[in-house]
């Protein structure tokens, strides 16, 4: 049975745990991915999920839905904060969260953290959403570029999410328009990370199923080695009402019994399999996290990443100068090879011992006249006057005089 929206997550290659939820219903389609140490990131983003669920219902406006959607990330912030306080050890914890009410033909959207909304329309794939990340701003400030901030080393960071921090995050809400034949496509940074948008957008094509379609994109993600959990819901409009999954489904930490006892790290394999295969060590990539939007801090950041930019132009310059530096040693090279050949030819209508090979570079002889022989050409045999106008090489200075002293001999 075809379904017309699904919601799929999984921990990944890499996490011990799975901090994303995901929810698939009726009316309402959410991903969250929480962050905050070994124990917080899951118990994060499924108080999100748990306390936006009452939100799948119907609307009569897609007003109305837009200000409850944002009602609900509010009070999901206001839960965080209360299970911070009730259990200190969770402090730091956050979570990003992006979800969409469906209301007919639009949409109202609700978005914080770097996890994104996607618009799959005639097989065309656009991010409707924008990354609340340190990275986004140096691309919004025109200092990196878009390319770069997909490989900047701190492109996890996040300026806004959802937890104890501010009692009153700021939450971007969009109303959009929608159409049968679109798709939309929640997912965590453990997808758009990973996966190409072109790639992203052909899977689509591909799997026409929705449930497919979320499955292709997770094994897709761990094709790539899926260092981060990844979750993934596809929410597909055609002419009915509602997009529900066939019943509404949470997925992830949220598909877990809340666990608000902290953890021990696991930490007890990592040294000695270093020690023993040097080579495999597999690096861990550096936890999300959240950084306060302090004036401070992103001045501390900027600055970072001008010295990071003096750094890279540095190294090229050392770079450019030692490859200037070998083709230079090369051509010395080359050049006095040629230096120690010889060969014999004509100069002057004379039999002339050259130093150097008869080819030349352009326009410029790698070759000049080393010995005249005095021997006049015109009196050589005709066969032989052929063969020293066409050059004869001598495997070195001994030999060509010795050429020239058979040429001698041949004269007598
Ligand atoms: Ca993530």
């Amino acid at each position: 049975m075809t379904s017309l929206s699904a919601a799929g997550s999984h921990v990944g290659k890499v996490r011990s745990n799975n901090q994303d939820s995901g929810y698939a219903g009726t009316h309402l389609f959410v991903v969250a991915d929480g962050m905050g140490g070994h124990a917080g990131g899951d118990v994060a983003s499924a108080i999100a999920i748990q306390s936006i669920a009452h939100v799948d219902r119907p609307f009569d406006s897609v007003d109305e839905a837009e200000n409850a959607l944002r009602a609900a990330l509010l009070e999901a912030n206001g839960e965080l904060a209360e299970s911070v306080f009730q259990h200190p050890e969770l402090t730091g914890m956050g979570t990003t969260v992006s979800g969409v009410v469906r209301v007919g033909d639009r949409l109202a959207l609700a978005h914080i953290g770097d996890s994104r909304i996607y618009r799959w329309r005639d097989g065309e794939l656009t991010q409707i959403t924008k990354d609340h990340t340190f990275v986004q701003r140096l691309v919004d400030s025109g200092r990196i570029t878009a390319e770069e901030a997909a490989v900047h080393p701190r492109r996890s960071v996040l300026m806004r999410v959802l937890g104890d921090v501010d009692l009153n995050p700021e939450i971007d809400t969009e109303i959009v328009e929608t159409q049968p034949g679109d798709r939309w496509l929640l997912c965590s940074d453990g997808l758009s990370g990973f996966v190409s948008d072109e790639r992203v957008a052909e899977l689509l094509v591909e799997h026409t199923d929705a449930s497919a379609a979320v499955g292709a994109l997770i094994d897709e993600s761990l094709d790539e080695g899926a260092p981060d959990n990844v979750t993934v819901v596809v929410v597909d409009i055609d002419e009915s009402p509602t997009s529900s999954a066939p019943q509404p489904v949470m997925v992830g930490a949220a598909a877990q019994p809340l666990t608000y006892a902290a953890k021990a790290p696991k930490r007890s394999v990592r040294l000695p399999a270093l020690l023993l295969h040097p080579l495999k060590a597999v690096t861990i990539p550096e936890d999300e996290h959240f950084e306060p939007e302090s004036e401070e801090f992103l001045r501390e950041l900027i600055a970072e990443d001008a010295r990071r930019k003096v750094r890279r132009r540095i190294t090229w310059s050392i770079g450019l100068v030692l490859v200037a530096a070998l083709v230079v040693g090369a051509l010395v090279a080359g050049y006095q090879w040629t230096q120690s050949r010889f060969f014999v030819g004509v100069s002057d209508g004379q039999v002339a011992v050259f130093q150097g090979v008869q080819q030349g570079i352009g326009p410029f002889p790698l070759s000049s006249v080393y010995l005249e022989s005095g021997i006049d050409v015109d009196d050589l045999s005709p066969f032989t006057r052929q063969r020293v106008e066409a050059t004869i090489n001598a495997d070195d200075l001994p030999d060509a005089l010795s050429i020239i002293e058979r040429l001698r001999d041949e004269l007598d």
